[in-house]
């Protein structure tokens, strides 16, 4: 490597879905300006199925503009055979400027940065017989895990088709819709350590640096990086300018840097909490729930020996109990969202209550018909008996729940609302749901339905998202609008509103004072 100081200028660019000459008078219009030492386009930048051939043809032969090295490589599909006869087995360049990568390959340039591409489409069978096709191993759209291996030492850029597995794991963001992910890629990141990888991406994307292999005796950082398809009708981010400065030099982390996804500490730390301690709650079993689907259900489901709304767990928190049924039972969450002063002095407790099953299920539906009935039934009960209570104050409330195949134990969430707050509730939940990328249906659930995330609000308006399996979902976002509403946007996290042992005493036995009356367990 040289010893000389040297500042890369670069920018990548998000998937062309084939239209690389629209791509390239971007480039070529951007480097009047920018002067980059070269770009990398991601994703499907020239297909077989999608590029215009004239164009291909007219850019093998060098009459298309290439104002800067661009290096791309093969995406979700197959390269133009025009192509394939170029770049194999010769050179990787199409043209002056233009380097096609292999699916799995590497360049270093002259003064040492080294891009690698491990690009194509994962499957866990075998990869498909590709005889019949033109198209040799090497640039074939599939990520032949076999091949990764290849792949040595570290390098300073990384793009791929797929995502890493578990990206969002341990990060702060909120939780986006993102691919399963393909494992080898972690081995490969983990023994690459690039200093940016880059994947396309439905939304833009940018994860906190984390370093992928901190066992390594340098830090390195990586900045995981979604960038959406070129010009896409969402208008989300599609070019992504960025400086690689060589030799590396020794450097303290970025402020936002996290444990890295691939890291074990937070799923750990959840079970443990569920486990051992006596003071996590609700939101602990939420966050469990999230780190379980990322690891895709890979551990076994948490039974109710360790579940933490069970009340046969013995480290269940059985002070914040509120009121027991026969099917179903009231606490109240750790770190409430509500305070006495978004109960405007009106309750003098946060009045925030979980109703939760008895029996230790994800969603209603695993219950049989009798029991079914009889749960939801005294569910709704409590649910309709709260609502009484907060009314008794002068207040109103909204009820969310998470209903997830995959979650630990279902519970549904009441926060009390002043009237004054509730014109507010539907325009917000509409805006967080736009920003959030999905919209909500106005109906309520189906018996026995699965897989959603429903709020009720006070007039009896039912917002209902269902959710796909294993989709990502924020399980913070029924909480997140109305700490919006309420304007107290630093109770999101409900960590930050713990209280004393002391503190939920005193609120359980001042809500068991207010709920008597409407207490119908009592009769
Ligand atoms: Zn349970």
């Amino acid at each position: 490597m040289s010893l000389t100081k040297k500042t890369y200028k670069i920018c990548a660019i998000g998937s062309a879905d084939g239209n690389f000459t629209a791509v390239l008078e971007f480039i070529n219009s951007l480097q009047e300006k920018h002067h980059f030492d070269f770009v990398i386009c991601i994703g499907d930048f020239i297909t077989k199925s999608k590029s215009d051939s004239n164009a291909v043809s007219d850019l093998i032969s060098g009459k298309l503009k290439v104002s800067v090295p661009i290096y791309f490589s093969v995406g979700s599909e197959e390269l133009p055979e025009e192509i394939l006869n170029v770049v194999q087995g010769k050179t990787p360049d199409v043209c002056g400027n233009l380097i096609c990568l292999p699916s799995i390959g590497s360049i270093k340039l002259t003064e040492g940065l080294k891009i690698m591409s491990a690009c194509g489409i994962y499957t866990e069978d075998e990869p498909q017989d590709l005889n019949n096709t033109k198209c040799i191993p090497e640039y074939s759209p599939t990520l032949d895990a076999s091949r990764l291996s290849s792949l040595k030492g570290e390098c300073d850029i990384l793009f791929s088709n797929e995502w890493p597995p578990n990206i969002q794991n341990n990060s702060k963001l909120s939780l986006i819709e993102a691919p399963a992910g393909c494992t080898p890629l972690e081995t490969l990141l983990k023994s690459c350590r690039p200093k940016y990888h880059f994947v396309p991406s439905k939304v833009y994307y940018e994860r906190e640096p984390f370093d992928a292999n901190s066992s390594e005796s340098s830090n390195r950082y990586t900045r995981f990086i979604g960038l959406a398809s070129f010009k896409n009708k969402d208008k989300q981010k599609f070019a992504y300018a960025f400086s690689v400065q060589l030799p590396d030099e020794p450097s303290s982390p970025p402020l936002n840097t996290t444990v890295s996804p691939f890291a074990p500490q937070m799923l750990k730390r959840a079970a443990d909490s569920l486990v051992k301690s006596t003071s996590e709650g609700d939101n602990a079993a939420q966050d469990l729930a999230v780190n379980q689907q990322q690891r895709k259900q890979k551990k076994p489901r948490i039974g109710p020996e360790s579940c933490f709304l069970c009340l046969s767990n013995p480290a269940a928190a059985y002070h914040l109990i509120v009121a027991i049924g026969t099917e179903s039972y009231m606490a109240l969450p750790k770190g409430p969202l509500s305070t006495t002063v978004t109960n405007e002095n009106k309750m003098q407790f946060p009045g925030h209550v979980l109703i939760i099953p008895l029996a230790h299920v994800a969603t209603l539906s695993e219950l049989d018909e009798e029991a079914y009935q009889k749960t939801i039934g005294e569910m709704n009960k409590f649910k309709d008996s709260v609502k009484k209570m907060f009314k008794s104050f002068g207040l109103e409330a909204v009820i969310f729940e998470v209903n997830k195949k995959q979650g630990v134990h279902l519970l549904w969430q009441v926060v009390p609302i002043p009237s004054s707050k509730v014109p507010l509730l539907m325009p917000a939940f509409e805006k967080q749901s736009a920003e959030a990328r999905f919209s909500f249906q106005k109906r309520d659930v189906r018996p026995k339905e699965y897989n959603y995330f429903r709020a009720i609000l006070p007039n009896g308006e039912v917002l209902v998202k269902p959710l796909k399996f294993r989709e990502r979902f924020d399980l913070q976002f029924g909480r997140r609008v109305l700490a919006n509403v309420l304007e107290i946007p630093d109770r999101v996290d409900w960590r930050q509103c713990s209280q004393t042992v002391d503190e939920e005493k005193k609120d359980a036995e001042d809500f068991k004072e207010a709920f008597k009356p409407y207490n119908f367990t009592l009769e």
